[in-house]
């Protein structure tokens, strides 16, 4: 397949402007490799259609090939149709914001309330929890674990009455106690049913919600976008949240979703830990759904031409870097702010995949790192060979940061080690044909 895709590529190079005939091969594996990622057949179609009528005839730009810039016109239009830019939540302009969650059973509702008053509570938030699910008693202790965990309070009533009514209250306390965001957890079924619509109705009544958001699961694939609409049509909601995309799911309900409902896609949740929800950054899935299996190759390219258009890209930013412990310091604050180390080591090719423990123990040595460079004088931050060539310097940092001599030499032992990385990541671009980065 993958030689497949290259001849169909291969078949541009030599062109000198991109036609509809010369486009039509290449597109054709453009429409199976979406369709591969789940993405819908009507969006799909929309989506070849405005590609091609895009891509023909339009002039090269100097020193692109034309391959390339195919691949540049795809990934751009996937972005825009994932909506562009991050969407941001909204917030009361006065008094406490009011987030109702909605969606059916299991896809995640309970976790990401938990999730978002991580996250809300970062932002300096103060929060509460609504316990809304009174189906199962079950749910609200799941909450209150959570309260706990996160450090949120969870309000809740017996199961014996009404959601709308538990909502209303709930409300009405963190008003008085002056509580910024309020996050109503709400009970899903299997199936969508009336009687669960209503219940939703009713509390978003009772709530007057800034944010109503369908949590839908991404393992669902196309029938992500439809629950979003149907949602959409019987509640109004103002954005989904796409959870478990950790798993294997290949990301194509983030492309339908936007495209089908017209809503937006606010937040990603990619895995059970608290810190594992983040803004959907339409980019980023462009690319995990042109990185599908065999259409890898299509995605290195697109990263080729993003690239010689000096896009703010993380990876670029370290292969260009002298990387002293400046540079180092910066980086590790950038990755404790994402929150997930793996995201980022998942960005830059040739790393690998890495497991919740070792996500884990990275961020607790982040920790250590700064200290320690913390404690090291701008002259060594930038020469880090002095640190290297001095045990007296590297004992005066250990000591002034707490930690031990041997700590300090593995730290720096770790620069130098990712130094030799990065121009062996450089090494293998070149052979690419990516033009080398100034060191
Ligand atoms: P609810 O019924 O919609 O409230 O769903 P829950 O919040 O109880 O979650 C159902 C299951 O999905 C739990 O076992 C969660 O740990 C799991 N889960 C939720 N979000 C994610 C995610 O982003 N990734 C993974 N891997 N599991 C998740
Ligand atoms: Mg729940």
């Amino acid at each position: 397949l993958t030689s497949g895709l290259e001849a169909a590529w291969s078949k541009l190079k030599g062109e000198e402007v991109l036609t509809k005939e010369n486009i039509a091969e290449p597109m054709r594996d453009i429409r199976r490799a979406l369709l591969e990622a789940d993405v819908s057949l009507p969006v799909v179609r929309r989506f070849v259609q405005t590609v091609s009528d895009q891509a023909a005839g339009v002039g090269l730009i100097r020193g692109v090939k034309p391959d390339q810039q195919l691949v540049k016109i795809v990934h751009d239009e996937l972005v825009k149709l994932m909506g562009g830019e991050v969407s941001d939540l909204v917030f009361s302009k006065s008094g406490t914001t009011v987030i109702l969650l909605a969606g059916l059973q299991g896809v995640g509702k309970t976790t990401v309330c938990a999730k978002l008053a991580f996250y809300l509570k970062k932002l300096g938030k103060s929060c509460m929890m609504i316990a809304a699910d009174v189906y199962r008693p079950a749910a609200i202790d799941q909450l209150m674990i959570l309260g706990d965990q996160v450090g949120v309070p969870v309000y809740k009533e017996g199961t014996e009455v009404k959601p709308s009514q538990i909502a209303r209250n709930g409300l009405e306390e963190a008003i008085k106690r002056r509580i910024d965001v309020v996050i109503v957890d709400t009970a899903g079924r299997l199936q969508i049913d009336k009687a669960m619509m209503d219940e939703l109705k009713q509390v978003k009544q009772a709530t007057n919600p800034t944010e109503v958001f369908l949590v839908v699961d991404a393992m669902t694939g196309q029938e992500a976008a439809a629950l979003v609409t149907t949602f959409n049509i019987e509640i109004g909601i103002t954005g989904a949240i796409l959870t478990k995309l950790d798993g294997d799911s290949r990301g194509g309900a983030a492309l339908s979703v936007r495209e089908v409902s017209g809503k937006p896609i606010k937040l990603v949740g990619r895995g059970e830990r608290l810190e594992d929800l983040e803004p959907f950054y339409p980019d980023r899935m462009a690319g995990r759904i042109l990185g599908m299996g065999d259409v890898l190759s299509f995605v290195e390219k697109a990263q080729e031409v993003m690239r010689q258009e000096d896009a703010e890209d993380l990876q670029k930013k370290i292969m260009s870097a002298k990387f002293d412990f400046n540079d180092f310091l910066k980086q590790t604050r950038a990755v404790a702010r994402m929150g997930s180390v793996s995201r980022v080591l998942g960005m830059i090719p040739g790393m690998g995949k890495v497991t919740p423990a070792q996500i884990r123990e990275a961020e607790k040595n982040l920790q250590v790192m700064e200290s320690m460079i913390n404690a090291m004088t701008p002259e060594e931050r930038e020469k880090p060979e002095l640190l290297a060539e001095s045990p007296t310097r590297r004992k005066r940092v250990a000591t002034e940061s707490g930690k031990t001599e041997q700590q300090v030499s593995q730290l720096v032992a770790q620069l130098f080690q990712m130094r030799v990385r990065m121009k062996n990541l450089l090494g293998v671009m070149e052979a690419g044909s990516i033009p080398a980065l100034k060191d």
